[in-house]
């Protein structure tokens, strides 16, 4: 077993750490406080090949192995959550799925501008009276002829207003639809081009403040069949599929927050004074920063053995999902013990922890709830659940 990081690895971390450090980390107070997404960060991403990190370069990306990914995650995350969350949702989410669903024409006309930055994509399951309960979504998608004729709304949606491209989740079958058979459902390319496509910000929202979130409404919008991603009744095992993907950057980008949340606390806790001592030397306050590097190695020890899995073209649903579900959880713990540890100062934004809290929930909720994934690790261990092959899984590294 090597731990190591190769010469590829250590070059792709150092680049996404320096550009964040250097672009967006003088930035990020200020951008999150006026609730704003810098679109001009995009095609920055996409000159350093972050936009298309583990995409074969035949399909326009870097061509790096699934580690690359979680390393670029983890150093974006450590500056600010809405970085991460980019590539979570275009990578991660859209273009990985697309890599491993997509027909051929698909992946040229829309996974190949993506890997390039040139195409933005996002990912639609949620919606208003269901998230969790993904069965339970309104959207319809009813076929005439040789298109789809798609309705709903999406809510809660990751780049509602930024993206170019959406991978959407909706009905094919009503029949199975009144009985929440998921094998009814299909999943679909919908452009924001497409007439009676419409989008909104959600301006209520209170963390990942830098970054887009929003909904997007589908008014009997009309998708060529060739859009039709996998066959019409896959749409759930894709939305899947999907999160297994996703989950693997929510996981790193996590653990690199915890890294922050380390940092930050380090720093603090060698400065400030109380009782004529650094606070760093109270027992009470070197067991939270204890804690968050424990939390910090075994995330990180967690995410790279999902992306091990990934690389070797295995089956990784229940560690993608372990390790997502580990991370985010200590990295809440970990961002609210940092606000702890800065005392008045961590209530105030004139230092990064607020910032890292309310990020950190956000990780907690999307994805799968704390609460599913408690469900789903118990339910493998029970023996009441177990992954069995898919007809599309992602491509080992280098296939
Ligand atoms: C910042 C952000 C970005 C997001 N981006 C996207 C995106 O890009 N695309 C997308 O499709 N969605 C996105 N989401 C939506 C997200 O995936 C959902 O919010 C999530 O799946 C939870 O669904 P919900 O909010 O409807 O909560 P609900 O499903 O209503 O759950 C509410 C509470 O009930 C609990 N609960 C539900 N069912 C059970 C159960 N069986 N057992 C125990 N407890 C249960 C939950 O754990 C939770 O605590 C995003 C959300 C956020 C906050």
């Amino acid at each position: 077993m090597n731990f190591d990081l190769n010469d590829e690895h250590l070059l792709i971390e150092q680049t996404a750490r320096e550009w964040a450090a250097r672009e967006v980390a003088p930035r990020i107070q200020q951008l999150d406080r006026t609730h704003t997404f810098d679109r001009a960060l995009l095609p920055k991403m996409a000159a350093l090949g972050l936009l298309g990190v583990c995409v074969p370069a035949k399909y326009g990306g870097a061509g790096m192995d699934y580690i690359s990914l979680g390393l670029a995650c983890e150093e974006l995350e450590y500056v600010d959550t809405s970085l991460r969350v980019i590539l979570s949702v275009h990578v991660g989410l859209n273009s990985l799925t697309l890599l491993s669903w997509g027909t051929d024409a698909q992946k040229q006309k829309y996974l190949v501008p993506q890997a390039q930055g040139s195409l933005i994509g996002s990912y639609g399951l949620t919606e208003p009276a269901a998230g969790s309960d993904a069965r339970g979504i309104q959207t319809t998608a009813e076929k005439r002829g040789d298109r789809y004729v798609l309705n709903g709304e999406k809510m809660w949606i990751s780049l509602a207003d930024v993206a170019d491209t959406f991978l959407v989740i909706g009905w094919t079958d009503h029949a199975k639809k009144k009985l929440k058979d998921p094998s009814g459902l299909s999943a679909f390319i919908v452009e924001r081009a497409f007439k009676g496509f419409s989008s909104g910000t959600l301006t209520q929202k209170w963390g990942i403040l830098a970054g887009n979130t929003g909904f997007f409404k589908m008014d009997n919008v009309e998708v060529p069949e060739e859009n039709l991603v996998g066959r019409q009744g896959e749409g759930f095992k894709i939305a899947m599929f999907a999160l297994d993907q996703g989950r693997l950057t929510v996981a790193a980008g996590a653990t690199g927050l915890l890294r922050a949340c380390r940092d930050a606390s380090v720093r603090y806790a060698n400065d400030r004074k109380a009782f004529g001592v650094e606070i760093g030397q109270h027992q009470l306050v070197k067991e939270m920063i204890a804690q968050m590097e424990s939390d910090y190695q075994a995330s990180r020890l967690l995410w790279f053995r999902s992306a091990w899995l990934k690389n070797e073209g295995r089956r990784n649903t229940r560690e993608t999902g372990l390790a997502k579900w580990f991370a985010t959880v200590a990295s809440e713990r970990a961002a609210s013990d940092a606000v702890q540890i800065h005392g008045a100062n961590g209530y105030s934004d004139e230092y990064p922890v607020g910032r890292f809290y309310r990020n950190a929930k956000g990780a907690v909720i999307y994805e799968g709830t704390r609460e599913i994934h408690k469900l789903m690790q118990a339910d493998y261990v029970l023996g009441y659940r177990s992954d069995k092959p898919l007809r599309c899984e992602l491509p080992a590294y280098g296939k």
